[in-house]
């Protein structure tokens, strides 16, 4: 039976299509009213030039394309989601509010706040799987506790997998169902980059899609900084621009690597769920004993990518001057972050957030805390990336490295900044002490 008003509220699912909690709310509602809110809580911490405020100003024009090649748009609100929500419910006359899962703890914390303040007027707060394959507790352990190496994670991810799990929601199908855009109370003018106070960025929007030969060479190819090998659509899984159902399917048929890599970061966010205060603190609580350097030149000389070490500079500057660096260079710089310079994982990973595109907090958090050897499924503590080998074998002919570090070999470029050797035998000292000491 289909009964009045919802309000479908997107937050990490950008798109009409495929679109889980859209699907539910316009099958079981006949006036859906789509909405997105820009937190002002979140907007006054970032930069005024951020090229991820910018994505999402570029893939809301195209939600509100969608929206209204069937007849309706989107209402985009500005505020703290936690008053305008029950606002918009006020003034829709909305009986429900349906939405997508976002599993990150301060934004269950602040459903919780919607959820409480919504029940006070008899509205109930639809949340729906949207992002992974798997959530919360769905890839568990036997006897349902959290898996905590990747392995048998992924192992048992593979074996729950049955096509239930990768269909398509179509929204479409009850597109009639959306609010009319003249039902709409639309502000004047929508908000966008500028009138919220942000500048356009150099960022162009590319819908999501991964070419079926990329997906070939994928294998092969990822680790290789200079090549262009990976699919780049990190940014799209992070806001829902592209559905991970169909980027799952597309996997695995065409390439058993890419899909575990999917499957790491469904590893991450299940591990956040399970243990959020991974958040700051090590996974293995003995490494919260390291004493770390934490020196504060140090720390500048590897954000501006002066370390003296090429492979280590040239993934810093790529970072800072587009906000993407390859996987191979991530590891590499976090490692020298945390075991060379001795500088806490967490200060890379709050670096990393502010500059990342596809920064997410789980594989964030979950990615530093595994170079840093204080993670689940870490690297050993004693496996210190050697930059100048890691340099020989994936950017053998140097083209990544001359990209970015034109500089490298001509003179005034800097000395490495650390001996290698002696730098790794410092770093063993330091974290067997502290591992010692549990
Ligand atoms: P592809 O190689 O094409 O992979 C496809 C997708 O799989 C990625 O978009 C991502 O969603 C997922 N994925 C791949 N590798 C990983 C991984 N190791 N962990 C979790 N998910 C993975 N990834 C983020 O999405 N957000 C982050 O904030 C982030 N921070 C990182 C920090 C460090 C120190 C390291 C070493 C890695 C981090 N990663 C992060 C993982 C990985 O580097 C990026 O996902 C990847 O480089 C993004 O490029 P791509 O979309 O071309 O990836």
């Amino acid at each position: 039976m289909r009964e009045g008003t919802a309000i479908f509220w997107f937050r990490r699912d950008l798109r009409v299509h495929d679109n889980a909690g859209l699907y539910e709310a316009l099958k079981r509602f006949d006036c859906v009213i789509p909405v997105f809110v820009f937190d002002t809580g979140i907007l006054a911490e970032l930069p005024r030039y951020d090229r991820r405020v910018d994505f999402i100003a570029q893939a809301l024009e195209v939600l509100d394309q969608q929206l209204r090649s069937h007849g309706s748009a989107l209402h985009v609100g500005v505020g703290e989601p936690t008053k305008l929500l029950p606002e918009l419910v006020q003034r829709y006359g909305a009986q429900a509010v349906y939405t997508n899962g976002d599993y990150e703890p301060d934004a269950l914390q602040r459903d919780a706040v919607v959820e409480r303040s919504l029940a006070s007027r008899g509205v109930t707060l639809h949340r729906f799987k949207d992002q992974v394959v798997f959530e919360k507790s769905e890839v568990v352990k036997d006897d349902a506790s959290p898996y905590t190496v990747f392995t048998p994670f992924s192992r048992k991810w593979k074996k729950q997998l049955t096509p239930f799990f990768l269909q398509a929601y179509p929204s479409e199908r009850y597109a009639a169902n959306l609010a009319r855009s003249e039902q709409l109370q639309l502000p004047a003018q929508r908000p966008d980059l500028a009138s919220l106070g942000f500048e356009r960025t150099d960022l162009q929007f590319a819908p999501p899609r991964i070419a079926r030969s990329l997906l070939a060479q994928y294998g092969a190819q990822r680790d290789f900084p200079a090549v262009h090998g990976t699919s780049r659509l990190g940014i799209h899984l992070r806001f829902g621009t592209g559905s991970i159902r169909a980027l799952a399917q597309q996997a695995i048929d065409g390439s058993e690597v890419f899909l575990n890599e999917l499957i790491w970061r469904e590893f991450f966010q299940t591990l956040l769920w399970h243990f959020p205060k991974t958040v700051t603190h090590s996974f293995k609580p003995a490494y919260d004993n390291i004493v770390w350097r934490n020196n504060e030149a140090d720390f500048k000389r590897w954000c501006e990518g002066q370390t003296g070490y090429p492979l280590v500079d040239a993934g810093m500057r790529e970072l800072n001057a587009t906000g993407f660096m390859h996987n191979r260079v991530r590891m590499v710089v976090a490692s020298f972050l945390c075991k060379h310079l001795l500088i806490d994982w967490r200060w890379g990973e709050r670096y990393f957030a502010k500059h990342l595109l596809d920064y997410e907090l789980a594989a964030n958090v979950g990615n530093w805390q595994w170079a840093a050897g204080s993670g689940a499924d870490a690297a050993p503590y004693f496996r210190v990336f050697n930059p100048t080998l890691q340099a020989k074998k994936f950017d053998p002919d140097g083209a990544y490295v001359r990209q970015w570090v034109p500089e490298f070999g001509k003179g005034d470029y800097p000395a490495p900044m650390v001996e290698h050797t002696e730098a790794r035998a410092r770093c063993l000292q330091v974290y067997q002490r502290a591992v010692k000491e549990q």
